[in-house]
């Protein structure tokens, strides 16, 4: 089996979602991250409140999403991560097949190549809850291939914040791609912080 690279969405490949409902639908409410709620169950039961007080459905974000494109080069990174590198990507995001389907088709990534969570819909449109896809993090998801005898020296991580930390750790190569400050402040040594795909690139020639 080809060496893999498991990679976040949100930060990553594409833009952060929830910024993208709060400035659609004009409620900053809809801006609070994991920063300010840590536990994203926590954060997410309450984005799902306020959504449902605006009378917000799945529907109507859907439709946002579709108007999103990735980050500049994303599709070029992992077309070279494929071709070049001989990676299999595998896309570890917390966020949902529901919202990234539009943006998977835009990456050409089948969504069997991702791990994400599930949400569950009222026979009014309206999002009603989660369905959480791992219990602790996104580690679980490396663990399951490591078990099946693929090597830490095979594999490499991209994330871009505090949810990815678990998964970085797993692998030889953990990269955190454009973290903010506070992410950059509480990174191990041992990740690489980089700025664009094209330094994740020359890295991985160098080895
Ligand atoms: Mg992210």
């Amino acid at each position: 089996m080809n060496k893999i690279a498991f990679i976040d969405m949100e930060g990553v490949l594409i833009p952060e979602i929830w910024k993208k409902f709060a400035n659609h639908f004009n409620r900053p409410e809809l801006l609070i991250t994991t920063r300010e709620v840590p536990d994203y169950k926590t954060l997410m039961e309450h984005r799902i409140n306020i959504l449902k007080e605006y009378n917000i459905t799945l529907d109507q974000l859907i439709e946002i999403i579709k108007e999103v494109n990735p980050l500049k080069g994303a599709k070029e990174f992992l077309d070279y991560l494929q071709l070049n590198n001989k990676f299999e990507i595998r896309i570890v995001s917390d966020c949902f097949y529901e919202f990234l389907n539009p943006l998977f088709e835009k990456i050409e990534l089948p969504c069997e190549k991702a791990y994400c969570h599930n949400l569950e819909v009222n026979k009014d449109g309206f999002i009603e809850k989660v369905n959480y896809s791992r219990e602790k993090g996104k580690h679980e998801v490396i663990v399951k291939y490591q078990k099946k005898q693929i090597t830490r020296l095979e594999s490499i991580a991209i994330g871009d914040a505090f949810n990815d930390f678990t998964m970085l750790h797993l692998v030889d190569h953990g990269f955190l791609f454009q973290p903010s400050n506070e992410v950059k402040q509480n990174a191990p040594s041992y990740f690489h912080i980089v700025q664009s795909y094209q330094e994740i690139n020359d890295y991985l020639r160098s080895l």
